[in-house]
């Protein structure tokens, strides 16, 4: 049997704990980032009317529901 004090093994749990927080945090956290950058990247506004929508085809001019126009497809601003 391995001899371990107390202290060392209540210092290891914390340390294992710890990481296993830490690593549940930042997989979470990259989930978050990538569902919320899928989210945006159809997402577009029309420069005529400021009506946001969403175009899921593989177009390369979108045509706005509201007004009808063209819009180009731009990468929108990080807020
Ligand atoms: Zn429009």
């Amino acid at each position: 049997m391995i001899r371990v004090s107390l202290a060392a093994l209540v210092t290891i749990y914390l340390l294992v704990f710890l990481a296993a927080v830490f690593l549940l945090w930042i997989v979470g956290e990259w989930n978050r980032r990538r569902r919320e950058r899928r989210a945006l990247r159809y997402r577009l506004r029309c420069v005529i009317c400021a009506f946001e929508f969403v175009d899921r085809t593989p177009a390369l001019l979108p045509r706005c529901p509201r007004c009808g126009s063209l819009n180009e497809r731009f990468k929108p601003e990080q807020i």
